[in-house]
């Protein structure tokens, strides 16, 4: 139902990680080979992929394998209109998400992999229609790293719930959809 796709280089003990422990959130990920980011979504002023156009092409991708979610995943700089940068960007209740790794980056090992988990989890969270939360939760809204690190790594209980009937619902309606699906809000956890 989900994918992870690698835009480029990223550590395969990173993507296992995400791959195990999103197991353990009902997020069952096929992760895909890594496919090189789209050189159009490059811009050479700011040294940043743009996140608008690696959605459109995890869309694409996504459609065209029979997934109905996918999450890409980067260690490029990315941006998305006009913020200086995101961390990560989601189709509310759509169909595709992506993170970068490129801002999480930690002394320790560990460090990182939370972090990045945590974006994980908030944009898998957007992408099934979860908004941001003001309990201690995942889905709490984000832009600097020291928020990311206090919150917690899983979604509260209300969040969860609501997540557990999206993932059913889309189970139930996965064959009845066919076509590409439209585009919808763009949430970011982001600079502004
Ligand atoms: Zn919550
Ligand atoms: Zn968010």
């Amino acid at each position: 139902m989900i994918a992870l796709v690698p835009f480029g280089r990223v550590d395969g003990w990173l993507v296992e990680r995400i791959e195990r422990l999103a197991a353990k959130f009902f997020f069952n990920l096929s992760v895909f080979d890594s496919v090189p980011a789209p050189s159009s979504a490059y811009d050479h002023a700011r040294r940043q992929y743009n996140a608008s156009e690696l959605l459109l092409t995890l869309r694409n991708l996504a459609c065209s394998r029979g997934f109905q979610k996918v999450l890409g995943i980067t260690s490029e700089d990315l941006y998305y209109g006009s913020s200086l940068f995101v961390f990560g960007c989601a189709e509310f209740g759509g169909t595709s998400a992506v993170i970068s790794t490129c801002r999480l980056k930690a002394e320790s090992e560990g460090l990182f992999a939370s972090r990045v988990f945590k974006e994980v989890l908030h944009e898998l969270g957007h992408l099934f229609g979860l908004e941001h939360c003001m309990n201690d939760c995942v889905m709490t809204f984000c832009e600097r790293l020291d928020q990311i690190d206090v919150k917690k790594a899983s979604y509260c209980s209300e969040c969860l719930e609501k997540l557990t009937k999206a993932i059913e619902n889309v189970r139930q309606t996965s064959r009845a959809h066919s076509g590409t699906p439209q585009s919808r809000d763009i949430w970011c956890t982001s600079s502004r």
